[in-house]
């Protein structure tokens, strides 16, 4: 009773996700399954819970609180930034994500909400923080991962020998 998802392994699924109204927010539907590393924080943490000790060919429904998916919305995440702090020339668009350091160099997401002549509106949640996300989930297929993903924190491609190289 080894092939079940714990920790260390690397597991291969398909999912849909839509929010309270049923609306589909993101879809692995005509792609290949999605790949992970169970216990690595790859996925939102309260998936990643669900997903414990299911077996391959499970399928199920994960209902997701937004404390255990991308997070309860902050009110002061929403900020106005002046236009020239962000690099000249660059294309700058709703729903853009840049990443950017705070005053300790912990780099951070934010989102652009709209962009003004001189202001960019930007959001520091998540813009899915604040919803309950429902994930239907088939588990396809499952490998124990490599020491090197293991100390990576990734899988490296759905069989593990897709020649990933780089540092980190
Ligand atoms: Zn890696």
């Amino acid at each position: 009773m080894s092939n079940v998802v714990a920790s260390g392994k690397v597991v291969l699924f398909r999912y849909t996700l839509t929010n309270d109204q049923g609306e589909t927010l993101d879809s692995s539907d005509g792609g290949d399954p999605m790949p992970y590393l169970h216990g690595a924080g790859n996925i939102v943490p309260g998936l990643e819970r669900q997903m414990t000790g299911k077996a391959v060919g499970a399928r199920f429904q994960a209902d997701v609180p937004p404390a255990e998916g991308y997070g309860v919305r902050d009110p002061d995440g929403a900020k106005v930034f002046e236009r020239n702090l962000f690099p000249p020339g660059a294309h700058l668009a709703a729903g853009m994500q840049f990443m950017v350091q705070d005053q300790d160099g912990q780099h951070m997401p934010m989102w652009i909400i709209s962009v003004g002549e001189d202001q960019v509106h930007v959001d520091f949640n998540h813009p899915l923080a604040g919803q309950a996300l429902h994930f239907a989930v088939e588990i396809v297929s499952m490998r124990d991962a490599t020491a090197e993903e293991i100390h990576h924190g990734h899988p490296h491609g759905p069989d593990g020998h897709g020649g990933h190289s780089h540092s980190h």
